[in-house]
């Protein structure tokens, strides 16, 4: 299949008061067309920051974005407004992405607008396809975002992302500022619209248990950096990477007669303006070694059952 995007050593790195926070601190990966990539990892590990940069709503400082073998890294504004046509985005807070004095209707149709697309008829009509693709009433168009419930405003969200007919959809955290009972709807949605419309998606999550249903494969990130990347049953059976292990381990398994050992990690993540030397994950690892401490891992790639192929970046292997 077509590689869509691709990701070579990219880097984010902020100046905040004396220090440089590298937010983001080499990643590479590929995305292949109608691919789903669940993006896992604690609350600071450059996720997000992996969704914008991709998106280049911040601005990388080292390293390429490819979007169909074109370089999109330096592409000025205005032919970088062209190419998100293909790359949406939806957010983790329905109604702050949402403008509340906007009727639905409105909201959807503005991408329409803003690159010119259609008339005021085919326009419409394209508004009413879209709602009624991810599951909302006909007469939606004309209310407000603030009539509909938590997971209805995501679904919005989600329509607005859609109305261009991207390639590629980057949901970031979508399902968890919502109710649980409304979280395994979206999610649902989500993998009912990657298979009808043949999208590919980064699927960005805290929650390992959230991005299993609807992702190919798993990147794991830790402190800025993909510690580990496999297809998402691989990673599900066999983790490789001992912070992958940690994470897997809170995951009930799914078949209930067998259980996962437990692993607690010790501390918080390192501050991302101060981070260790060599594996970033040393301080909190129970197979550390001596030369972890000093030399960084790098993201080595091995052919697995199926000649799929999985990568970790740890000393271990
Ligand atoms: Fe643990 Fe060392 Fe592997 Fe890092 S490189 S995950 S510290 S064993």
């Amino acid at each position: 299949m077509t590689v869509l995007l691709e990701v070579a050593d990219l880097a984010t790195h902020y100046a905040a008061k004396d220090v440089t926070v590298r937010a983001l601190d080499g990643v590479s990966f590929t995305l292949r067309e109608g691919e789903v990539l669940g993006v896992v990892g604690e609350s600071g590990c450059g996720k997000s920051t992996l969704a914008r940069t991709v998106l280049r709503l911040v601005e990388p400082t080292g390293g390429a974005i490819r979007f169909l073998g074109e370089d999109i890294t330096r592409l000025d504004r205005r032919a970088m407004v062209r190419r998100r046509r293909q790359m949406q985005v939806v957010f983790q807070d329905p109604f702050g992405s949402l403008n509340p004095r906007h009727r639905v209707g409105e909201i959807v149709v503005e991408p329409l607008e803003v690159h010119g697309i259609g008339d005021r008829v085919s326009r419409a009509a394209r508004v009413a396809e879209l709602l009624a693709l991810v599951g909302l009433p006909a007469d939606s168009a004309g209310r407000y975002p603030h009539e509909f419930s938590g997971g209805q405003r995501q679904r919005i969200a989600i329509a607005r992302a859609l109305v261009l007919e991207p390639k590629l959809l980057i949901a970031d955290e979508p399902v968890s500022a919502l109710d649980v009972s409304i979280q395994s709807q979206i999610i649902n949605l989500l993998a009912e619209l990657r298979v009808r419309l043949g999208l590919a998606m980064m699927f960005i999550s805290h929650d390992l248990s959230v991005i299993r249903h609807v992702s190919d494969r798993i990147a794991v990130m830790y402190l800025g950096r993909i510690v580990e990347i496999a297809p998402t049953a691989d990673i599900f059976e066999r983790p490789a990477h001992p912070y992958t292990q940690a994470l897997l381990s809170a995951v009930p398994h799914t078949d209930a007669t067998r259980r996962r050992e437990r692993i607690l990690l010790s501390g918080e993540m390192p501050d991302p303006a101060k981070p260790p030397g060599g594996c970033a994950f040393h301080t909190r690892c129970r197979h550390a070694m001596p030369r972890c401490s000093v030399e960084r891992p790098l993201l080595v790639p091995r052919t697995i059952e199926g000649g799929a192929v999985r990568e970790t970046a740890c000393h271990l292997y």
